[in-house]
């Protein structure tokens, strides 16, 4: 991705790299003794990876996932050899050795994954490393019930491979009273009893907030690397990770009466300033945020009216003092005081989609964390 500066792009997108990595401390020292690994698949959560991870290695991580082996393989050469990178998806049939020959380690979730990483290690005499993922409960990925009966009867299909951790996913784990949790924590227990002794995994994010019942001995956080929420209904411990601020464009002053964007869904009903902003759908801001989300300039709340184009969406301004405002004036869209999570509950989604749809116009700035003392 080319950066753009500020001057040409139709918004800036900064990300905090310093409250990325001040979110992954605060995991770490819920933890205890178990390690805190950092989730940086699809490119962060759309923050990029490639900023990101090497900025979460100096803060001290060395377990990276990413979800497919492409993502691994572009993030290897930004990370030190002494960092590992998962790969969520395992290494598909034919691309075991690509995944090998990178040094990335597979999350093997099937038993012909398994035999297949197996054989590899054979042909290249050694042991090669793997995490071995079972299912307790999301019906996903990982091994089933029935095919981890087969490994606990035939412990051979492991042998030749070096099991790294045992892990396996949380369905809900953001709802704390969610019977759902005690019940894969066991299938969990129950799973670990029947293999040979290796170390798990198992919490993602708001697993974490679950209590060191979920802890084991790696952590696997993302989104509230990222600012969001991890327990519904409570407050953020996180720190925000973005702010996204759009360029207004033009502004006009319209009469009560006056309709405005896309199939009219929005009528004047007072003398009215429009500042349209360039900032639409096709950068991530939802069209399901149309007549719903807002911005902020100078501290004033500018309601968004009238339907999200692809390229750019009207706020209606006339609170906003005269002058203070005008082409070129950038208004916040996201920022701490309106944040993921709160966009996301006007479009009807979750902050993980909302960081995820970040678009690729936007000029990005990254802020580097300050240096420890
Ligand atoms: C995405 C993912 C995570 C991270 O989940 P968050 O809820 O973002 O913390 C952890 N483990 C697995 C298997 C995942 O797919």
């Amino acid at each position: 991705m080319t950066p753009r500066p500020p001057t040409t792009a139709g918004a800036v997108l900064t990300i905090d790299l310093g409250a990325i990595c001040d979110n992954w401390r605060t995991l770490c020292s819920m933890l205890g003794g178990a390690a805190c690994a950092a989730v940086v698949k699809a490119d962060a959560y759309g923050l990029g990876a490639r900023q990101v991870a090497p900025a979460l290695c100096r803060a001290g991580c060395r377990h990276f996932f990413v979800a497919h082996l492409d993502e691994a393989i572009v993030l290897r050469p930004a990370l030190p050899g002494d960092a590992a990178i998962y790969v969520l998806h395992g290494a598909h049939p034919g691309a075991e050795a690509d995944c090998a020959a990178h040094g990335l380690v597979p999350v093997l979730n099937s038993l012909p994954q398994l035999a297949a990483w197996q054989k590899l290690g054979v042909m290249q005499g050694k042991a090669l490393p793997a995490i071995l993922q079972v299912d307790t409960g999301m019906a996903r990925l990982g091994l089933s019930a029935d095919e981890l009966a087969q490994v606990a009867a035939v412990p051979a299909v492991l042998q030749g491979i070096d099991l790294q951790f045992v892990m396996s996913h949380l369905a809900a784990a953001e709802e704390q009273q969610n019977p759902l949790n005690r019940r894969q924590l066991a299938s969990f227990h129950a799973a670990l009893a029947r293999l040979p002794p290796a170390r798990a995994s198992l919490a993602n994010s708001s697993g974490v907030f679950l209590g060191s019942d979920y802890h084991f001995d790696l952590a696997r956080p993302g989104a509230a690397l990222y600012g969001v929420a991890p327990v519904a209904g409570q407050a953020n411990p996180m720190r925000a990770a973005i702010r996204l601020q759009g360029k207004v464009i033009q502004t006009r002053t319209i009469e009560s009466g006056t309709a405005v964007g896309y199939s009219h869904t929005w009528t004047a009903t007072r003398r009215t300033r429009i500042a349209t902003v360039a900032v639409g759908y096709a950068d991530g801001y939802l069209r399901s945020l149309s007549n719903r989300g807002h911005a902020v300039c100078d501290g004033i709340r500018l309601p968004l009216v009238g339907n999200v184009s692809m390229d750019t969406l009207t706020l209606d301004a006339t609170d906003v003092p005269e002058g203070r405002i005008g082409e070129g004036t950038l208004v916040d869209l996201a920022d701490p005081l309106n944040d993921v999570d709160a966009i996301a509950a006007r479009a009807g989604t979750i902050g993980y989609e909302i960081l995820t749809s970040l678009g690729t116009r936007y000029a990005r700035n990254y802020v580097e964390p300050a240096p420890m003392r």
